[in-house]
């Protein structure tokens, strides 16, 4: 699937207000900095469409984006991210939590990206875990693979697959552009 127009609908603080929005979505998570503004813009080929961390001002809402004016793409906010005080942290728990796992019948697929070099962090395999307690249709996004030494790729992937068990990986590098088309067929594929 090709996007061929992408705009920005609304930030949300609130996950109810979500649930009134009626197109598909899919969604996609991570932790900061694991590059999923940079994945989104690569994604979509607009290059300032989700803001990456270094502009904190959308990055604590649920950020909606109309694709090919059919479904939406979900920006959820990062987790674990140390800056963040603890309290801040919650909330962005609660805010994540209240979307992914609130009344929303809108959710077709949850991508969980993860970083290739750092692999999945607990936070990523207690999310991971989550997603698949409530059923979610999940695909996990490796990214920053152009930073894995080539002479380790194949041993680090069979790693990662090992700690999160039996999904679809797409090694992906958001930056360098590789993986992306076929990220985008395997999870916007009808
Ligand atoms: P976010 O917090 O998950 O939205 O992450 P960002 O998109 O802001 O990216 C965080 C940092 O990782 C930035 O410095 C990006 O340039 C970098 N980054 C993102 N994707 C890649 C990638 O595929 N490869 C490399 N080497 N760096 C990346």
């Amino acid at each position: 699937m090709t996007i061929t127009a992408a705009k920005f609908v609304k930030g949300f603080v609130d996950p109810k207000e979500v649930e009134k929005e009626t197109l598909p979505q899919y969604a996609f998570i991570g932790r900061s900095n694991v590059g999923k503004s940079s994945l989104i813009n690569t994604l979509t080929k607009q290059k300032g469409l989700a803001k990456t961390s270094s502009f904190p001002g959308r990055t604590q809402q649920i950020n909606l984006f109309l694709i090919n004016n059919k479904f939406h793409l979900v920006d959820l906010p990062g987790y674990g991210f140390a800056r963040v005080s603890a309290g801040g942290r919650d909330t962005i728990f609660e805010l994540i939590r209240g979307y992914l796992f609130g009344n929303n019948t809108c959710i077709q697929k949850v991508v969980l990206i993860i970083d290739g070099v750092v692999g999945p962090t607990r936070d990523d395999l207690d999310m991971l875990e989550a997603l698949e307690h409530s059923g979610k249709n999940i695909v996990i996004a490796v990214n920053k693979i152009d930073k894995i030494k080539k002479s380790d790729y194949k041993k680090q992937l069979e790693k990662i697959q090992g700690l999160v068990g039996a999904h679809i990986l797409m090694p992906i590098s958001a930056e360098k552009k590789i993986g992306i088309g076929e990220l985008g067929n395997i999870v916007f594929e009808k």
